[in-house]
Order: C-alpha cells, then structure tokens, then sequence
C-alpha cells in the first residue's frame, strides 16, 4: 500500500535566460514502511522534490498524494496543518533553538499541537533515550555536538509519530564516522517504528543501505543499479 503516491510533477522555473525545468512528469510511489533514498548530483533538484512531499513548495504541475490526501487540494493553512500532523522531517542544518534544553526542543512540536507539558515531556525524554541522550536531556542544544544535535532534530521529527518521515541530507554537515552513526540510528528507528522515511543524501554507501534508491538525473528518476 503506498503512502506516497506522486503523479506527473513538473518543477520549472523562470530564469532571466529562459525555462529551468527540475523534473518533468516525475511519477512514482513510495510503499508504507519503506526507507528509500533518492540520490543525485547536487543541484539536480532533491531538496526541492522533498519540499514538495512536504507541501512547502508547490509543483508547476502535478500533485502528491500522502495518506491518500492531494497536497494541492489542500489551501496553504492546510498544508501546514497537514504537514505538522502527519510529516517529520530532518535537515542538513538541525534547525534546533540553541538555547532551550534538548528536552525542550523535542517537546517543542507536542505542545504546539496542544498537548500538555508533563504529557509532552515524558514523550521528549523517551526519545531522548531512544536516541541515546538520555543524559543530555537538560543541557541546551547549543552546547552539544554536531552529532549529538542531529540526534536531538531526529528524535523532534519523530515524536509526534508522524506518517511520513523526510530527511534532507540528514549526514551532510557531519564528518564520516558521525554521519555513519546518525545513519545507523535512523537505520534502527526505522527497524523500530517502522516510519515511512524519504531520504536524500549524495553519500551512494549510505544509500544502498536503504530499502530502495532512486537517483533523480537531468530531471528523471531512475531505479539505482547500485546493489545494497
Ligand atoms: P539538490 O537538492 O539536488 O542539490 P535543489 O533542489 O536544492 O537541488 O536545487 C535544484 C536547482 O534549482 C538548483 O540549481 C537551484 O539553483 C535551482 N533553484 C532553486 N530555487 C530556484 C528559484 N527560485 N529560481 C530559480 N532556480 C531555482
Ligand atoms: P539545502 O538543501 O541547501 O541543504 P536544507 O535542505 O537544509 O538546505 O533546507 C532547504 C530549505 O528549507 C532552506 O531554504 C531552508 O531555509 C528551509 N528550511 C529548513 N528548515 C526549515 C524549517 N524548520 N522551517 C522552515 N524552513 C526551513
């Protein structure tokens, strides 16, 4: 059963010198459950096709269905309130509010959606453990590592058990051993939560550890030779 179900996405744009088109008539799905990794050389316009898995760009043309709901059926406040029910999503950059305390930062997305803080907490400090920072859960985000800071946006993007996880080069800022290790994590997360996840990465190692590889190339997007 996919959850993902994308139909003829076009992407262009209008430059000074003519028509830049992404992607044409991208179409394919992602199955519930599955990790898949899209690859790509940079600029070939990943980030953009996530955006709009995410519903925070909008396609020339075409549509994206997550959970069987058409993204562009839905008005820009329902976008967003689509999006922050059912997508988590980690980027190259952690985006973490360097001054709240990690546990402050994972509880952050619960009681956006009302719930309560001691409900909230107790879920934030669950996910820290998960993640492996249990002992981290009061220093502020600011103060911890590259590594131990990606840990801390995984376990923000999942605590709210979203459909649908999204990673944008999850690795890209961390050195290799790091990187590996944020893998490994969102590896065993997967393995425990089974979450959909949508992953873009140029790091074709990383990849092939990933259910499936699609590798986006002058705006098409093709099975990945590459054996896992
Ligand atoms: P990737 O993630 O594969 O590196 P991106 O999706 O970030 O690729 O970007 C794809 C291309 O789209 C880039 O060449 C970028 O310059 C171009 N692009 C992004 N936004 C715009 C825009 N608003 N107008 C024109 N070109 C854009
Ligand atoms: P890149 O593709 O260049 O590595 P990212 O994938 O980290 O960059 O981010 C892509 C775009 O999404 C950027 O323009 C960034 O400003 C925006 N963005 C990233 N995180 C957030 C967020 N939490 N809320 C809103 N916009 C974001």
């Amino acid at each position: 059963n996919p959850i993902v179900v994308v139909k003829d996405l076009t992407k262009s744009y209008t430059t000074g010198t003519g028509t830049l088109t992404l992607f044409r008539d991208l179409s394919f799905t992602v199955a519930t459950g599955e990790m898949l990794a899209i690859i790509g050389a940079s600029g070939a316009g990943k980030s953009t096709l996530l955006h709009m898995l995410a519903a925070m760009d909008s396609p020339t043309s075409g549509d994206v269905l997550i959970d069987g709901t058409s993204l562009a059926s839905l008005k820009p406040a329902e976008q967003a309130d689509f999006r922050n029910r059912t997508i988590g999503y980690v980027w190259q950059a952690h985006y973490l509010l360097p001054e709240f305390t990690a546990e402050e930062n994972v509880a952050m997305p619960l009681l956006a959606r009302g719930e309560s803080q001691p409900e909230a907490h107790e879920k934030a400090r669950r996910w820290l453990t998960e993640v492996g920072l249990a002992a981290r859960a009061s220093h502020r985000s600011g103060e911890l590592s590259g590594g131990e800071q990606q840990r801390v946006s995984l376990a923000r993007a999942l605590v709210t058990e979203p459909k649908l996880l999204l990673a944008d080069e999850p690795t890209g800022n961390l050195d290799a051993a790091t990187g590996d290790s944020i893998f490994d994590l969102l590896r065993r997360l997967h393995a425990t939560h089974g979450t959909t996840t949508v992953m873009v990465t140029h790091n074709h190692q990383i990849a092939a550890r990933c259910d499936r590889t699609l590798v986006l190339h002058e705006g098409h997007l093709i099975p990945s030779e590459i054996p896992a």
